[in-house]
């Protein structure tokens, strides 16, 4: 497996410099995971989970990572997680009312504020036309660069990986990015009576937390913010004694696979040219 790093700076429009590294692979498949975007030309990143925690499990450190040199990131969250938690002894008509408090908690411990949800019930998310309509919504509204998803592949090397909501958003994502978003004759309401204009999404992020992603984030700055958010998911993570240890263990995996060295950790994801 070849490696490449990737140095990448500039200043953004607020001034700052920014400056973050990220780590392409290729196994000879001709994907080879080439950004599109220049991170330094990256004003707003979107990002499009399934339930509460996901982008927190998937991508916590790279958010962290992008927040630090103020790239504007936003979240849309599909479902309300209600069918989530282990505790027996709170009701089930208040877990959808706690994740999504969970999930504002751990966006701001990663520097997001904007976030969305759909309100979606957890556990029965179809590939709908309603879906695609309401994330079409939310991205003409932020009119991201960058988009980052799950993956519409079912994994079958990794069953909790391939979560039935899970694949239904990420495939209405890309169903939203093309070409329901760039379409203004698509969902048609949104631009007569929104007043929402078409919007081209010009490069994707698959995450792909395993060691056959095309693009890892070196996150070993940002783990303990990403330790913050999962934390604040008291719900889902309360009992997991060992969170920072699996945490620790996959994002040494992931950054193992992309060649970086010992002690360094990552998120791995698949990049996609969507212009
Ligand atoms: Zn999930």
């Amino acid at each position: 497996m070849a490696a490449m790093l990737a140095l990448r700076s500039g200043v953004d429009h607020l001034g700052s410099m920014r400056c973050t590294a990220s780590v392409a692979t290729s196994d000879g498949d001709g994907a080879g995971g080439e950004q599109i975007v220049d991170d330094a030309q990256v004003d707003r990143v979107l990002v499009v989970t399934a339930h509460p925690d996901d982008v927190d499990f998937g991508c916590g450190g790279t958010v962290a990572t992008w927040t630090a040199v103020a790239v504007e990131v936003a979240y849309c969250v599909v479902t309300n997680g209600d069918a989530g938690g282990f505790d027996p002894a709170v009701p089930r008509s208040a877990i959808a009312g706690i994740r999504q408090d969970e999930q504002r908690k751990a966006a701001a411990a990663l520097g997001v504020t904007d976030v969305e949800f759909l309100g979606y019930p957890d556990g029965r998310l179809t590939v709908s036309h309603e879906l695609r309509r309401d994330i079409t919504r939310v991205i003409r509204r932020v009119r991201p660069d960058r988009m980052v998803i799950h993956s519409p592949q079912r994994d079958l090397r990794s069953i909790y990986g391939s979560h039935p909501d899970h694949m239904a958003a990420g495939e209405a994502a890309m169903c939203a990015i093309y070409p329901d978003a760039r379409n203004p004759f698509a969902h048609p309401e949104l631009l007569v009576q929104e007043g929402l204009d078409a919007h081209t999404v010009r490069e994707v992020w698959v995450m792909s937390p395993n060691d056959r992603a095309e693009r890892y984030v070196d996150v070993t700055e940002a783990f303990d913010r990403k330790i913050t958010a999962l934390t604040a998911h008291t719900s889902q993570t309360a009992h997991m004694t060992d969170l920072d240890e699996r945490m620790r263990d996959w994002g040494a995996a992931q950054a193992a696979a992309a060649g970086l060295s010992a002690g360094r950790l990552a998120e791995g994801f698949i990049v996609l040219d969507t212009r």
